[in-house]
């Protein structure tokens, strides 16, 4: 049974390496090998060789570090359900991670409270659709007339942990930074229509732990505050609160307060926006191009206007 009010703490991995190579401070890898440790499954999020997200079984850690770091799609489940029952009525300590309502969705499933079964959801701010990530990188593919090898939705090691810049590398060795995934995403015409009215955006997650970018840490525990990530743990129930306690030798974790970490997908979801239709009717009449130009801020006439409004800004100041 879930707390009315969740415990909450900020949490950085003491390995710099693996926080380098995590969302924000590192927790899904220390609450995880913990699981493995004790001869656990875990079962979390993985961007496949085409760029699909899809959840996958680890029972090690090379496996496991396949599941870092945030895909802004959504994943898919396939028989992961059917797995993780199989793994739990046999007795195997079993780590599940993903949206809330993957992890509601799992325990509707199940029907039965499994004591072996850790729930590890994020603070979700909505999934995009995964055709508009499709056609983003064709025409990247496109643009660029090479074909790209690898991808980083949120390249912390290059920009800091608060900036969200997306990188793309290319089979012929070039690489580009860019934001216009980041601006449709932000723009929320291309989330699925369910997080409009997500169940989940409130202090109250179907978890043991929820985790999240802790938002609002300059505020809440500033002595972690060094722009490589903090991670924000919500600890909901007594599951969560022991398995946080088997950690703590691996992280710096701080009890903070729950008002000073308060970031929006925690109070409501973000209303449809009003031209959603028109996003979508634009997208199957137009090339990615056009929508990248009218929804993603690309191209001149976009930089001309950022420019202005950086002006603006400064002499409003
Ligand atoms: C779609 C999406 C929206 C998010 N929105 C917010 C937000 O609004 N506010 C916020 O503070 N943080 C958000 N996060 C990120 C969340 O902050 C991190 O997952 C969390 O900070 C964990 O940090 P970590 O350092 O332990 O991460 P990592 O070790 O990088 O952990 C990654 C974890 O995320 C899971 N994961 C990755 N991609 C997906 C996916 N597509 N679907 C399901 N699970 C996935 C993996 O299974 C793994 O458990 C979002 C992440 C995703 C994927
Ligand atoms: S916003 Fe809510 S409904 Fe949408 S993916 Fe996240 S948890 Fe699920």
């Amino acid at each position: 049974m879930n707390w009315r009010e969740p415990k909450v703490y900020a949490i950085r991995h003491k390995n710099e390496d693996i926080r380098a190579n995590s969302r924000s401070g590192g927790i899904f890898t220390a609450l995880s090998d913990k699981v493995l440790e004790n001869d656990g499954v875990v079962y979390g999020c993985v961007l496949t060789e085409k760029f699909e997200a899809i959840h996958i079984r680890a029972e090690n850690a090379q496996d496991r570090d396949k599941m870092r770091g945030s895909k802004y799609i959504q994943s898919k489940l396939g028989d992961t359900f059917v797995r993780i029952k199989e793994d739990v009525e046999i007795g195997r300590e079993v780590l599940f991670s993903g949206t809330s309502c993957q992890v509601a969705g799992l325990k509707k499933f199940l029907k039965i409270e499994y004591e072996n079964l850790i729930c590890i959801d994020i603070v979700c701010h909505g999934v995009p659709s995964k055709n508009i990530w499709k056609e983003y990188l064709k025409w990247q593919q496109m643009k660029y007339r090479a074909k790209v090898i690898a991808v980083d939705f949120r390249n912390k090691k290059d920009f800091g942990w608060r900036d969200h810049v997306e990188s793309i590398y290319f089979e012929n060795g070039k690489k580009v930074n860019g934001r216009v995934f980041k601006n449709l995403f932000y723009g929320h015409s291309i989330l699925r229509p369910s997080c409009y009215e997500c169940k989940y955006k409130s202090i109250i997650h179907p978890g043991d732990i929820t985790i999240a970018d802790y938002w609002g840490i300059e505020k809440a525990a500033p002595e972690f505050d060094d722009n490589k990530g903090v991670s924000l743990a919500l600890v909901n129930n007594n599951k969560g609160e022991k398995l946080l306690e088997q950690i703590k030798e691996n992280i710096e974790w701080k009890k903070t307060k729950l008002e000073d970490s308060m970031q929006t997908p925690l109070k409501e979801p973000f209303l449809k926006p009003e031209n959603r239709e028109q996003f979508w009717k634009d997208f199957y009449e137009n090339s990615f191009e056009y929508i990248a130009k009218k929804y993603g801020r690309y191209g001149l006439a976009n930089k001309i206007k950022a420019v202005f409004r950086k002006i603006k800004v400064k002499l409003i100041r």
